[in-house]
């Protein structure tokens, strides 16, 4: 297990380094990102001034950071809620020699170098994103526990290099994911078996070729071929008792259908959430505890 989790490891690395291999302008994109911390506290304060009046609040940012930030929401790195405190925006900050991106940890703003913005970055522009976000978590949970003061004392200077370090991880790991794809898992907690057709909204090859069930064994985990970017999924699923109710998860009436097997099936659509932000799969959970919530049942 461990060994074939260092091998995927490995071959995701590789993967990674290939594909910014082939891409020279992502390649030097990413680099500073990973390089030894270059603070934004050495660009010229009118330049911050004037980079920071163009950082937006969420709803109001420029459309390639807005399609980073659904990009990341959807694939359950971050919550909607956790960007609305984030304003973020394009700025030109290599041209004046400083980093490829910053968070300001006393402002709650992210600017990203302009160069971001253009349509063969989106790979690396989600990674860059998901960095600096981590830094404004870093910095959120800092604030929290030493108070606002923190971001101009000497404990966030400290704290610097291990907040980089983690947040080259995150980002890593997220870009990882993007390239792969998250891995999708569902688990049976009824006492019966249940029949699963699962379609993802946004899927990798090998998810949703085919409309087929899946057989799930009670109290059983099943781990999916395909994978998937998004944590938009369509369902249908029912248990298949020997004798008495019968419980079905999938959408009457509903717009979207298929046919499996044969048979018309409506499908009902769900948000999946995620092991954890930077790794680990969506998670379908089906449940047959009698108050939670079951869309429909039948004799
Ligand atoms: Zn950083």
């Amino acid at each position: 297990m461990l060994l074939r989790r260092v091998i995927e490891h490995v071959r995701i690395r590789n993967a990674l380094l290939l594909l910014w291999a082939l891409s020279g302008a992502a390649l030097a994109a990413i680099c500073p990102a990973n390089a030894e911390p270059v603070s934004s506290d050495a660009l010229p304060q009118e330049i911050l001034d004037v980079c920071d009046a163009r950082a937006m609040p969420f709803g109001g940012y420029e459309p390639a950071i807005a399609a980073a930030a659904a990009d990341l929401i959807a694939m359950g790195v971050f919550t909607s809620e956790e960007f609305s405190n984030v304003k973020i925006g394009f700025c030109g900050l290599r041209d004046a020699q400083g980093p490829a991106a910053t968070a300001s940890c006393a402002r709650d703003s992210i600017l990203l170098d302009i160069g971001y913005a253009a349509k063969d970055q989106n790979l690396v522009r989600n990674a860059t994103l998901a960095h600096e976000m981590k830094h404004y978590l870093q910095h959120s949970e800092r604030k929290a526990e030493f108070g606002q003061d923190y971001c101009s004392s000497d404990q966030y200077a400290a704290d610097k290099t291990w907040m980089e370090e983690e947040a080259d991880a995150f980002g890593d790991d997220v870009a990882a994911l993007f390239f792969t794809g998250r891995m999708v898992e569902i688990k049976n907690e009824c006492p019966v078996a249940a029949s699963v057709y699962l379609e993802a909204d946004r899927p990798m090859p090998a998810i949703g070729d085919s409309a087929s069930f899946i057989e799930v064994a009670p109290h059983a985990t099943v781990v999916l071929d395909g994978r998937a970017t998004s944590n938009l999924f369509r369902i249908y699923a029912e248990t298949t008792p020997s004798h008495g109710q019968k419980r079905i998860w999938g959408g009457a009436g509903a717009s979207d259908t298929r046919v499996i097997d044969g048979k018309v099936y409506g499908l009902k659509r769900i948000t999946l959430s995620s092991a954890s932000r930077s790794a680990g799969p969506f998670e379908m959970r089906l449940s047959c505890q009698p108050d939670e919530a079951a869309p429909e049942t039948r004799e």
